[in-house]
């Protein structure tokens, strides 16, 4: 403040009277402590605090920090630099902040498990793409295994017949059939080779026509079509074995199916049987041709073999177009790897369903399911 001293030579006021003579006339201001350290924090601390921030204003309890409870304390005179005759007076201006941290911690976990959540979200998806790409390059590279293995079959196919044929041409031409029995056996070779040829020819163009056309199959008699190959299948290769047995059974209610795409089916899986499963002597257990009714009276027709049997694992694969079982180059039976593929080609034509079981005692069972043709629900459109 500034101070003065009063010119002696001017005669004070009456009022002035008591503070005469060697008293000082200081100039300052009143401050109203109440408003100083209660009223002015808490007003500002009701502005600036958040809703986890409690202000604790002068006189009040000290808050005590704990795990929770963050303590801020601030003390006001050293914060204005005031200097203080008596020390006691020091914690007269001393506030305090408590923040509730748990809160915030809280706060900080629910975002740490949210953004945890969307890591988890995004790695699992990169994760799918990643498998969804990994799919598509090995169902490519299975493709491309598989054309090559069909490739190698139909070469193997086609060159064996090819050889053979050439070569009976040959000794015809060169005459070494002295007699008329070894000229019409040579040229009976010809021509069962050029119908191996004939047949590699008719899986594929048969596959083209099956892959594209819409089939049409009709109600019909399962038993009655069956029974008309029996004696064609009974013989193979000129020759009645006696390896297989048919055995249908009564009362079958009418299926859809086309006559065509039975005989096809029928065929192939017998074929395959004697393939890949043949009865080696005349006592062994024959290959079964069954029809019948399953439990939900759904119509089956099964071919049931004693053979070695198809590994689960290869069961849904091998109607895969020119797939086979083993490779090419150890496998002793030759095939394109088209026939089952076709089966199940013909047998959806007819809207049924193919299978390939395990067979209790050892072999496979190939069942067809047919479908049952329903009443129609609209009934006959009127006639007119
Ligand atoms: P292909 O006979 O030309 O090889 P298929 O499509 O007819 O082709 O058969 C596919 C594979 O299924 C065959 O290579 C064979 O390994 C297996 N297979 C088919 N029928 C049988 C069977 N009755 N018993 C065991 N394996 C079979």
């Amino acid at each position: 403040g500034h101070i003065a001293r009063l010119p002696h030579e001017l005669e004070p006021p009456p009022c002035f009277e008591n503070l005469v003579s060697d008293n000082i006339l200081a100039q300052g201001f009143e401050i109203d402590v109440d408003w100083l350290l209660l009223d002015l924090p808490w007003t500002t601390a009701q502005q600036v605090l958040g809703g986890s921030m409690r202000f604790h204003a002068p006189g009040e309890p000290t808050p005590v920090a704990d795990d929770d409870t963050f303590v801020a304390t601030e003390d006001l005179f050293a914060t204005l630099d005031v200097e203080l005759d008596d020390p006691t007076l020091e914690a007269v201006a001393r506030m305090h902040v408590a923040t509730d941290i748990g809160e915030m911690r809280r706060a900080f976990r629910v975002q740490l498990l949210w953004l945890l959540g969307v890591a988890v979200v995004m790695v699992a998806s990169l994760a799918f793409g990643i498998r969804l790409l990994l799919g598509s390059v090995r169902s490519s590279l299975e493709q491309a295994r598989r054309t090559e293995n069909f490739v190698a079959a139909v070469t193997h196919e086609l060159r064996t017949p090819l050889a053979s044929v050439k070569m009976y041409g040959e000794m015809l031409h060169d005459g070494w059939a002295k007699d008329e029995e070894k000229r019409s056996e040579y040229l009976e070779r010809i021509l069962r080779e050029t119908d191996r040829l004939g047949d590699l020819v008719d899986k594929v163009l048969q596959k083209r026509r099956l892959s594209g056309a819409p089939a049409n199959p009709e109600p019909g008699d399962l038993n009655l079509e069956i029974s008309a190959l029996a004696p064609g299948l009974a013989v193979a290769a000129g020759e009645d074995h006696g390896d297989l047995v048919f055995d249908l059974g009564p009362d079958l209610p009418p299926v859809l199916l086309s006559p065509e795409a039975v005989r096809e089916v029928l065929v192939n899986l017998v074929e395959n049987a004697r393939k890949y499963a043949p009865v080696q002597s005349r006592g062994d257990e024959p290959i079964r041709v069954v029809t019948r009714l399953n439990s939900k009276r759904r119509v089956l027709l099964e071919v049931l073999d004693r053979g070695p049997g198809i590994p689960e694992e290869e069961r849904g694969r091998i109607f895969e177009a020119f797939y086979r079982i083993g490779d090419e180059k150890t496998r002793r039976t030759v095939g394109t790897g088209l026939g089952l593929h076709l089966a199940q080609l013909q047998v959806r034509s007819m809207r049924g369903r193919l299978q390939a079981l395990g067979r209790s005692g050892g072999g496979t069972v190939f069942r067809v399911t047919f479908k049952t043709q329903k009443p129609s629900a609209r009934g006959e459109p009127r006639a007119g």
